[in-house]
This record gives C-alpha cells, structure tokens and sequence, in this order.
C-alpha cells in the first residue's frame, strides 16, 4: 500500500510539473493515462473526452491501436452512465465484455471507470482495463480518481484559455476592423493597443505608437472640451462613470487637416483604481465641411443675387421718378445694365439649378457629334465682343476628330473656361486656345496670362462654391459654381479637368473628352 502511494506522489508530482511546464493537451493527457495504467498494471488505457454532440473522442490511448480506440470508444457510449462519486470498477461481463473485447481485440476481464468532472461538469472519462481475473479494490480506484482529477483541471484550463483566447481575438477584431479610431490608454495615457483606423487618421503606424503619450499620438489642435491627450499634462478630470467628449483639429504628416470628435471612457476595476482609458475617435471632417459649406452657400448666393436685384432695382426706380425726365441714352444705358443683371441673375440661378440637379443625381446629357473647334470659335467670337483688353488665338490641329458630347454642356464649359480667364486676367493679354488629339481623346485647353492660382488652392477649385481667397475675390463677381459645373459636367462625359497654374504667371485649364468609339452612340446619358 505504501508503495502504491509513493508511486502516485511520484507519479502525480511529473504530471503536475507537466502542467506547469505548459505541454500541450494531447501529450499531457497521454502521460495521465500512461501513469493510471501503468499504476495499476492495466493492460488498455482509454481517456475519452465528451463533446458537445455527446460523442466520446478518444484523446489519449494506452495499449491500443486508434482505430481499434474509436471503435472501443463507440462501444463505450452504449454504456450506462457514468457513476458519481470515486471510480467505478465494473467488471466486463455488465459492460457487454464480448462486444468491448472484440472491438479492443484484446480479452478484457476488468475495467475501471473514472470520470473526468469539474464541479457538475461531465467532461469525460479515463477506462483502465485489466486481463486478469483480479477486480479493482477500492484504494486502486481512489488512487486513480486522483489521475483523472488532474486531466479534468487540465482539460478544463485548457478549455478557458481556449474561451479567454476566442474571446480575445473577437474582441482584436472588433477593436481593429471599427470604422471608428480606437485606442487603449494605460492610466498613465499612453498607447497600449491602436487600432488600424486610427493609425489611418494620424498617420502612426500601431507597433510604433505602442507606449507612446497619447498627447504625441493624438495632438489635437483647437479643442473644444476638456483634452485627455493634452500636451501641458494637464490631465483634467475623469469621470467615474461616464466620459468625456472633445474636438479638435489634427494636422497629418501630409498637412492635410482633420476634424476629429473624441470620446474618453475611463475603465475602473473593482477596487475603483484606473485600469484604461478607452479613446473612441470619429472622423468629422466631412460634417465640419458640410457646416462650412452651408454657410458659405448662404452668404456667396446672398450676395450674388442681392447685387444684380439691387442694381436692377436702382434703375428701374431711378427711371421712372415722375419728377425727372431722362435723356434718351441714359434710359438705353440704364436699361441696358438691367438687362445684363437679369441676365447675370439669369446665369446664377440655373448654374444652382443644375448644381442642384448634380447633386439629385439627374443630370442628363443628350449627345450628339461635336466639332469642338467649330463650338470654341463661336465662343471665342462672343467673347471678342465683351474686351478689348484681351487678344484671343485659336490652334486646333487640321484633322481633329469629332468628340461624341453634349454641345450645350460643352459649350457652357468652354464659354465658363473663357469667362474665367478674362476675369482672372485684369490686365489683360492672350488668351490661347486649342486642342490637340493623341491615345487619350481630345485634350481642349484654355490659357490665359493673368493673376494665376497658388498650388495649394488648385485642388480645391472644382468644389462647388469655392473661390480662392484673394483681392480678386472681393473684385470679381462669382459664386463659385462654375468649375465645379464644368468638372461635373466634364465628367458625365468620362472625360477629365485640371489645372496648371503659377501664381502670376498664368493659368491653363484642360479638360478631355474620349474621341467616338461605337458603343458610346447612345443618344442620351444620365449622369
Ligand atoms: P467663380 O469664378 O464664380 O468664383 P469658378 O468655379 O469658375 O467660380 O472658379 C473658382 C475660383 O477659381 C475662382 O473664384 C478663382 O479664384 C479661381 N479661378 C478660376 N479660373 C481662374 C483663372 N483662369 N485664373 C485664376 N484663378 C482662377
């Protein structure tokens, strides 16, 4: 007896080294179930484990081929259920000895049962079986209930690292995939995980922002709020439950600017210490914009109609004062600048109507064939008529083929180009323009020498209502809608617009338009 104690302690004590050294499942449930065997000189070994379907998979085998440990194992769900308590020692015979023996092809007299439980939890059992005549004795099965103790708690840690791990990695993926910016603060606010969209907003890459301050990661600029993240450390309150919202600007390694709202969710363990500040970050920008552009829209479109129907209103009024009576060339001339303000009004109002019908998606093209330089000759010679102080010169190439196009659209875009150049050329000068034809369509081009645009203006003056911010802007009238008619409308074409530009130097608008292939002849499109 003594030494069948000895021999479990020393037993028990590799398997317990086994556990702690981390070995994997399968081999630390081989050496359990070698160890029962082997203690008690059973000849077969079988630890079945129980899935969720009820099935019992072998896991570790002793004394047994696998295939013949799946049949045996198949034979051993057919059997009743498990006993609580210490292991049951049943001899063969009640167990259907020829249908165990047959599958194990082995002559088994004795079998020991040990079920693998934690708390109420059946999560399988260990058969040790014997050839010989002798039953199991009481402290034989004691010993051995002892073995699979220890495979329950080694099954059972397994299976929560395996939940703590799925969870872990759901919880990874929800972090890493939200279209919001996630970050996890330390209480001392540096970065311990990032996420990808965050990474994306502020241009640090995750690994290196690891333990960095979170004022350095996310330097937000013009906050509105109280700022976690500042640079001056002043850490500001947190609130015990609940959070904190601010916004701010951030400047990417690009310059480009974003408008950021973020939220700080303070995270306590149960002993009401700090554990992490959870940093939720939502891109505003496009609502930051969005606000923006509403009210330039107001006070351009204010402007823009308020000063032709002043205008118009002070003419008229001033026309017909029956106290005066007006020469006849001042009444032509003050009718005259009626007429051009409501034509003026007239311009604006369906440039918004088709800015609008853009934006509704239902702008319609009706196509026909175009000769681009027949359309811009037309323009040129109205144009001639309104400056002298500006010299126009066409150059189109001999054989330029016919573009498939809107000619009314493409038309206004040609006439908005030239309209622009005088406007933005006060003082004058040429004004060139021509096409040429090569593997991309028809590139048309108007260049003008006057007051330029600087680089950084020129991406955004195809957005609707933008207008560079210059003495111009206040000399010129415009409501900034004609670039961004002209791209919208260019575009409806599959063709492109853009710019070449130095401040004072000039400007060269290009747009193209692809050259007629066959299935384009489709008489109408909607953008
Ligand atoms: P608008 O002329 O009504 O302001 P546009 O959309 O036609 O609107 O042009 C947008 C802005 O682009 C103008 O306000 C002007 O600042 C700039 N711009 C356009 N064309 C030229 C040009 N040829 N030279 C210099 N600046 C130009």
């Amino acid at each position: 007896m003594q030494s069948l104690q000895l021999r479990q302690r020393d037993y028990l004590l590799r398997i317990s080294r086994a556990m702690t050294s981390r070995q994997d499942l399968p081999s630390l449930l081989r050496l359990i179930l070698n160890s029962a065997a082997e203690m008690v000189g059973g000849e077969v070994g079988l630890l079945v484990l129980r899935q969720a379907d009820g099935r019992l998979i072998p896991q570790a085998i002793f004394g047994l081929s696998s295939a013949k440990a799946a049949g045996l194992a198949a034979r051993l769900m057919e059997l009743p259920p498990l006993v609580a308590g210490a292991g049951s020692s049943r001899s063969l015979p009640e167990l259907s000895l020829p249908l165990v023996s047959a599958a194990a092809g082995v002559p088994l007299r004795q079998v020991v049962q040990l079920p693998l439980r934690i708390e109420d939890e059946q999560l399988g059992a260990i058969y040790v079986f014997r050839s010989g005549g002798l039953a199991f004795g009481a402290n034989e099965r004691q010993v051995l209930q002892s073995f699979a103790d220890q495979a329950a708690i080694a099954v059972r840690n397994l299976r929560l690292y395996e939940q703590a791990m799925a969870e872990k990695q759901r919880l990874n993926a929800i972090i890493e995939n939200s279209a919001n910016g996630v970050m996890i603060l330390t209480p001392d606010r540096r970065v311990q995980v990032m996420n990808r969209s965050l990474a994306g907003m502020t241009g640090w890459a995750a690994e290196e922002a690891q333990g960095e301050p979170c004022w350095k990661v996310l330097p937000l600029e013009n906050t509105d709020g109280q700022n976690l993240c500042a640079a001056d450390g002043s850490l500001g309150d947190l609130p015990d439950d609940g959070s904190l919202y601010v916004e701010g600007d951030v400047i990417r390694p690009g310059g480009s600017r974003l408008t950021l709202g973020v939220t700080y969710t303070p995270l306590f363990d149960d002993g009401g210490q700090l554990r992490n500040i959870i940093v939720n970050v939502v891109d505003i920008t496009r609502f930051r914009e969005a606000e923006e552009m509403k009210s330039t829209f107001v006070s351009v479109i204010s402007h823009e109609l308020k000063t032709p129907v002043s205008l118009i209103k002070g003419y008229a009024s001033t026309l017909r004062r029956p106290d005066a009576s007006w020469k006849p060339e001042t009444v032509r001339d003050g009718l005259g600048v009626i007429e051009d303000e409501a034509d003026r009004l007239n311009g604006l109002i369906d440039n918004l109507l088709d800015a609008s019908r853009i934006q509704a998606g239902v702008f319609r093209l009706d196509l026909n064939e175009v000769n681009i330089e027949r359309l811009a000759r037309r323009a040129v010679d109205g144009f001639r008529l309104q400056t002298e102080a500006h010299q126009f010169t066409l150059d189109f190439p001999a054989a330029l083929p016919a573009v498939l196009a809107d000619e009314a659209r493409i038309r206004q875009v040609i006439d908005n180009l030239i309209s622009n150049a005088i406007k933005y050329s006060p003082d004058g000068g040429v004004i060139r323009i021509g096409a040429w034809h090569d593997s991309h369509g028809i590139t048309v081009y108007i260049a003008d020498e006057g007051i330029g645009i600087p680089p950084a203006e020129q991406s955004r003056l195809f957005e609707s209502f933008y207008r560079v911010d210059s003495g111009m802007r206040r000399q010129t009238k415009g409501a900034g809608l004609g670039l961004y008619l002209s791209k919208a409308i260019v575009e409806a074409h599959n063709g492109q617009i853009w710019v070449r530009s130095a401040p004072g130097q000039g400007s060269t608008f290009f747009f193209t338009l692809p050259e007629i292939v066959q299935e384009q002849l489709q008489p109408v499109r909607e953008l």
